[in-house]
């Protein structure tokens, strides 16, 4: 076991060392996870309900404190904070609602002494390697109904947000849930890396798509249930019948909120010829009226940049759209240490030759392209490797939809952005990633979905 430091990306001062594994203690936790997972599927649904009921329980109760933790280990601004938490607990109420009807075993045939059922059996031991930038969020949307349909979980929090991925640990063992099925698994890639090597019934991994594409590559060979949730590269259009003030306090919100760390932020907008130049000034505004700052302060919207190499990128990025002709209206720069900060920074100008209006920035900064009309919306929403979001401003909503039927996108947003629903399902296109989470379907993916043949003698 070697030692993991954590680091306030707020102040680049260390908060805490941490025990990480390494490969020999990922295997031992993994056999233990194997051998204790058939009695946690015999538990009665019931009983790990109230489990998992327990467990929110913690969350509500801790909350203040939870919120604290994953502030001083992201940068996340703490208001931000309390909002995940709290809207964890819908998420949570969500599963709770909907385990027992998605998990009840299915008579589809009864005849001539023929039955057919099929029974929704759990999937074993998964393994869950999780992203930084929604740790509650992107933890619990598996970890949740894994628990609740009988598996064990091995999960590998970021090594960005592994106080909260602790954090969860305690809360879940506390609530009752097994030591051994429920494990945590401490550290960077290679620790990752070493999980992946063990004998696994199904990998759910949240994070980049670099990440999520050598994985692939890793277990390919081991016919493993794979899902990966990645990045995205999110537009939005705003029409030329939308209020532009409105669009554009909307959109700066769904572009700046954390900081632009959202796998779901608004990353390129496309606003109609005839309301552009309003738009743009209501834009421009609305971000200029983001403070950053202190990420402990309850007045702080922009935080901290919870990766340090991502200012790299985001450097890249301006200096390009600079080169290329994008019109700087705001932000452009890293604001001053200690610790990862860059200011909120607004483009227009700009068009797809730029590496703004095609890779994810992961920061809060946005590339806004005039138009001149629908059908040029859609291609320019088209041109992306990613597909996870897609948003039209309208005041018709026939329009809207119109649109968006022909945008590649998993999730369609009509006057709205940035937005998730525990009711709907979680996926996207391309190299947004394979496979969902959320809403029944959500509950499913842990369930291996098995076929009776009965016949009485
Ligand atoms: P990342 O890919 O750097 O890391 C994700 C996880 O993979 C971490 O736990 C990391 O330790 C682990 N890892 C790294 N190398 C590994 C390896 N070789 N083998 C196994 N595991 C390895 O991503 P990140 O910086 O944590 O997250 C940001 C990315 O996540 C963004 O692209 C964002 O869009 C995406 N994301 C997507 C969703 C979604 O729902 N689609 C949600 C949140 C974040």
């Amino acid at each position: 076991m070697t030692q993991l430091a954590i680091t306030n990306p707020a102040t680049g001062q260390k908060i805490a060392d941490v025990l990480a594994d390494d490969a020999a203690s990922v295997a031992h936790k993994a056999q233990r996870a194997r051998a204790a997972q058939p009695a946690w599927a015999k538990v009665p649904l019931a009983e790990r309900k109230a489990c998992i009921a327990r467990f929110r329980e913690g969350v509500v109760r801790d909350l203040p404190q939870l919120a604290e933790v994953m502030t001083r280990e992201t940068g996340k601004p703490i208001t931000m904070s309390r909002n995940e938490l709290n809207g964890l607990l819908p998420r949570i109420d969500f599963f709770l609602g909907m385990v027992d009807a998605v998990t009840a075993p299915e008579k589809v045939y009864d005849e001539g002494g023929m039955t057919e059922r099929i029974e929704h059996a759990p999937l074993g031991v998964v393994a869950n390697i999780s992203a930084w930038n929604y740790p509650w969020f992107v933890g619990c949307n598996v970890i949740v109904p894994a628990l609740l349909t009988g598996n064990a979980v091995l999960y590998k929090p970021s090594e960005f947000a592994t106080l909260t991925g602790l954090e969860i640990a305690r809360l879940l063992h506390e609530a009752g849930v097994p030591q051994d099925v429920f494990v945590p698994v401490i550290g960077a890639g290679p620790v990752g890396a070493a999980l992946l090597e063990q004998k696994l019934d199904g990998l759910f991994f949240t994070g980049s798509y670099a990440t999520g594409a050598r994985i692939a590559q890793a277990v390919g060979s081991k016919l493993v249930k794979l899902q990966l949730e990645l990045g995205g590269k999110d537009p939005a259009y705003v029409c030329d019948d939308a209020d532009p003030k409105a669009a554009a306090e909307s959109l700066a919100d769904g572009a700046m909120y954390n900081t632009g760390q959202s796998c779901c932020s608004v990353e390129r907008i496309y606003v109609h010829e005839k309301v552009h130049d309003a738009f743009l000034a209501h834009f421009v505004a609305a971000v200029k009226g983001y403070k950053a700052g202190d990420p402990m302060a309850d007045d702080t919207y922009i935080g901290a940049i919870t990766r340090a190499p991502q200012l790299d990128v985001l450097d890249a990025q301006v200096a390009d759209a600079k080169k290329k002709g994008a019109m700087l209206h705001v932000g452009g720069e890293r604001l001053k240490g200690p610790g990862n900060w860059f200011a909120a920074t607004v483009f227009s100008n700009v068009d797809h030759t730029m590496e703004i209006m095609r890779e994810e920035s992961f920061g809060p900064v946005i590339g806004i392209q005039k138009v001149k009309g629908d059908d040029e919306a859609v291609r320019l929403m088209n041109d992306t490797r990613y597909g996870l979001t897609a948003g039209v401003y309208t005041h018709d909503r026939a329009r809207a939809e119109r649109i968006l039927s022909q945008v590649n996108a998993g999730s369609l947003y009509w006057n709205c952005c940035d937005r998730v629903s525990p009711r709907l399902p979680w996926s996207g296109y391309g190299d947004s990633g394979i496979g969902l989470t959320l809403s029944t379907y959500g509950i499913e993916a842990f369930t291996r979905p098995r076929a009776w043949h009965l016949r009485s003698a």
